[in-house]
C-alpha cells in the first residue's frame, strides 16, 4: 500500500488560538496510520505555534508560499530557511489563488521550487486549468505548459520527494468538484508527462494530489481514481471532524 498524502490548506484563516484548537481537534479525531501522511498549512503567523503543538505527533507542517531568496532587502517575504526554522517540512507552491491575485507565473513557481528543494522542503506544486481554458479545449496544453515551465531544469533527483496537486481552478472553493473521469484523465496525463520528461520510476514516485471542493461525501470516490495519491483540501479542512472524515476515506485508512 502506498502512502496517501492529505494536505489541509487553511488559506487566510485562523489566528493562533483557533489554529491551535483546530490541530488539537484533528489530533483528537484522527486515526493514526503509517499509510497516511497528514499535513496542515496554516497562515505564516500561526506556523510557529502550530509547529510546536505538532512536534510530538505525526502531522506535518506546510507553508502556503515561499520566497526564492534566502535573506536581504525583500520586505514582506519569507524564505525557506525561515520556514525550516519554524518546523515546516512541506510548502505549497503556485496555488491558483497566488497565480490569480498575486501575479504568480510558471517562472516564479520554478524559482520557488528550487528554494524549497535547497532547504529540504517538499514542494506541493499546484497546477490546473480555468473554466475558460477547459471549455476552450485547452486543459492539457495548460497543464503541459505549467509542468514543463514550472519544472524547468529540475533533475530526476529533485523529484524524489515531490508532490503535484491537480486543482482545476473552477473547482476551487466553488462546491463543484471535477468528475471522476476528469480527475482520472488529468492525473494520467500528469503522470505520463513526467514519465516522458524524466522516466517511469520518477513519475511513479511523485504524489499526485487532487484539489477542488473535496468534502467527506466525495473523498472516497476521488481516492478510488487511478493515479490519485492524495488530496489538497481547502474549505473542508477548517473543520476538524470533517477533515478527519476525509482522511478516513483514504485507502490507507479503510
Ligand atoms: C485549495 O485551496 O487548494 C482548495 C482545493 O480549496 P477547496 O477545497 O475549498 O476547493
Amino acid at each position: 500500500m502506498t502512502t496517501s498524502l492529505i494536505v489541509a490548506n487553511w488559506k487566510l484563516n485562523n489566528a493562533v488560538p483557533e489554529a491551535l484548537m483546530l490541530v488539537a481537534g484533528i489530533e483528537a479525531h484522527m486515526k493514526e496510520s503509517p499509510n497516511v501522511e497528514v499535513v496542515v498549512a496554516p497562515p505564516f503567523t500561526a506556523l510557529y505555534s502550530v509547529g510546536v503543538a505538532l512536534s510530538d505527533g505525526t502531522i506535518k507542517l506546510a507553508a502556503q508560499n515561499i520566497f526564492w531568496e534566502e535573506k536581504g532587502a525583500f520586505t514582506g517575504e519569507v524564505s525557506g530557511t525561515l520556514l525550516k526554522d519554524v518546523g515546516c517540512s512541506y510548502v505549497i507552491i503556485g496555488h491558483s489563488e497566488r497565480r490569480k491575485y498575486f501575479g504568480e507565473t510558471n517562472e516564479t513557481v520554478n524559482k520557488r521550487i528550487f528554494a524549497a528543494l535547497r532547504n529540504g522542503l517538499v514542494p506541493i506544486m499546484c497546477i490546473g486549468e480555468t473554466l475558460e481554458e477547459r471549455e476552450g479545449g485547452h486543459t492539457f496544453d495548460v497543464l503541459e505548459k505549467q509542468l514543463k515551465n514550472g519544472l524547468a531544469t529540475l533533475q530526476i533527483k529533485d523529484l524524489e520527494h515531490f508532490a503535484i496537486a491537480y486543482e482545476p481552478v473552477w473547482a476551487i472553493g466553488t462546491g463543484r468538484n471535477a468528475t471522476s473521469e476528469q480527475i482520472a484523465e488529468a492525473h494520467h496525463f500528469i503522470r505520463n508527462l513526467i514519465a516522458k520528461l524524466y522516466d517511469a520510476p520518477t513519475a511513479n514516485g511523485i504524489s499526485i494530489l487532487y484539489g477542488g471542493s473535496v468534502k467527506p461525501s466525495n473523498a472516497k470516490e476521488i481516492f478510488a481514481q487511478p493515479n490519485v495519491n492524495g488530496l489538497l483540501v481547502g474549505g473542508a479542512s477548517l473543520d476538524a471532524k470533517g477533515f478527519c472524515d476525509i482522511i478516513a476515506q483514504s485507502p490507507g485508512q479503510r
